[in-house]
């Protein structure tokens, strides 16, 4: 087990009445990639910020390789912050900029120029160094922002929605040059975004938050495939799964739809109290068109989108429900459609507390 650069233990944070985190807890260990999702107001800024030194707290303590630095001011803190907004000093130059912090520091300029370099090397910005911030893309100016986070050498970084101003393209690239740079420096990332593709895409843990809470926290795909509740089912996954309401049949072994011809779905090795009332999660891939009249339920096509490789279609139903194939069907609007779902991919949730059965 690595040893933990971050660990944050018990934090409570206030604005006025309004209780922005409760009782968080979270252990980041070095050298990993972790991103905070949820929706907006759910308190990942907040929590960046409460680690940064930013923010007070009210209660809680926060250790950064194995220093209590709960009450110390951000400066000491030794990390980096790669915030939205670059912030780049628009009257420097990218090599001003870079080396602005290190001059401060009365680093020798010979030094802060060979550091620049190396840098420069590292982001990609080595013909760029001579230019002013107006005369760069929205991807380089946020290399730079990311070079001088680098060029401090922090024990951390932590990443406030660094690719929300970048268009659709750039963002996916940048994505992975982020994750590059982490794994190339051995560094300790928190990368907060309210993207939850970008999240499973670059991270090694997800933390899904809502409400000032952890929901919980684990690999990507782990997340994806055991959710902890119906909250994390339905943020997890694009498109978002499907839920709708069930009751386990009187053999405790099968969830019978409320769907059109109740259709019955069985639940392979799992055992439910029979009656039981369930809200049942069905992602849109694991609803299979059936090819030879077998399947579990027919139901009637709403809306078909083809994107060219593949198919999306929304059932006529309440709820509508939404099926992903990785291919072209030939459907229209009014067609039935026969579906099938195999036992293992059937998600179950109390229908009251929300939490997955198993
Ligand atoms: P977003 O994705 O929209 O940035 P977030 O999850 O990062 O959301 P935070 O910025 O952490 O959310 O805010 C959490 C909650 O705390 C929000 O309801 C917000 O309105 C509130 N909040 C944040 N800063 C302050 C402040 N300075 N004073 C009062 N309330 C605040």
């Amino acid at each position: 087990m690595t040893e933990p650069q971050i660990e944050l233990h018990g934090i409570q944070k206030h604005y006025g009445a309004f209780h922005a985190l409760r009782d968080v807890s979270l252990t980041v260990p070095a050298g990993r990639f972790v991103a905070l999702v949820g929706p907006s107001g759910c308190g990942k800024s907040t929590l960046l910020r409460v680690l940064a030194g930013l923010e007070t707290i009210a209660a809680g303590r926060i250790r950064i390789a194995g220093r209590d630095v709960t009450h110390l001011p951000p400066r000491l803190r030794d990390l980096a912050m790669v915030f939205q907004s670059y912030a780049l000093y628009p009257h420097l130059t990218v090599e001003q900029n870079l080396t602005y912090a290190l001059r401060l520091r009365g680093v020798p300029r010979a030094e802060c120029r060979r550091r620049a370099e190396e840098i420069a090397a590292i982001t990609g910005l080595q013909s760029l160094l001579g230019r002013y911030p107006r005369e760069l893309s929205g991807g380089q100016r946020q290399r730079v922002a990311m070079g001088r986070a680098i060029i401090r050498e922090p024990r951390a970084f932590l990443f406030d929605e660094p690719l929300s101003n970048l268009d659709a393209a750039l963002r996916v690239q940048m994505r992975s040059e982020i994750r590059k740079l982490h794994d190339r420096l051995g560094a300790t990332s928190v990368y907060v975004t309210h993207d939850q593709i970008e999240a499973m895409t670059m991270a090694d843990t997800v933390v899904v938050m809502r409400a000032g809470r952890i929901e919980q926290e684990g690999p990507p795909l782990a997340l994806y495939d055991r959710p902890a509740n119906r909250f994390v089912a339905g943020f997890i996954g694009s498109p978002a799964m499907n839920f709708l309401p069930g009751e386990i049949a009187p053999d405790g072994r099968h969830v019978r739809l409320a769907l059109p011809g109740d259709p019955v779905l069985a639940l392979g090795s799992r055992r439910l109290d029979a009656g039981r009332q369930v809200t049942v999660g069905l992602r849109p891939e694991h609803l299979v068109p059936a090819e030879d009249g077998s399947g579990q339920m027919t139901l009637s096509v709403a809306l078909v989108e083809q994107t060219g490789s593949a198919s999306m279609l929304v059932t006529a139903t309440d709820p509508a429900l939404t099926v992903a194939v990785a291919r072209r069907l030939d459907l229209r609007p009014g067609d039935p459609i026969r579906l099938s779902v195999d036992p293992s991919c059937i998600h179950l949730f109390d229908s009251v507390t929300e939490q997955a059965l198993s």
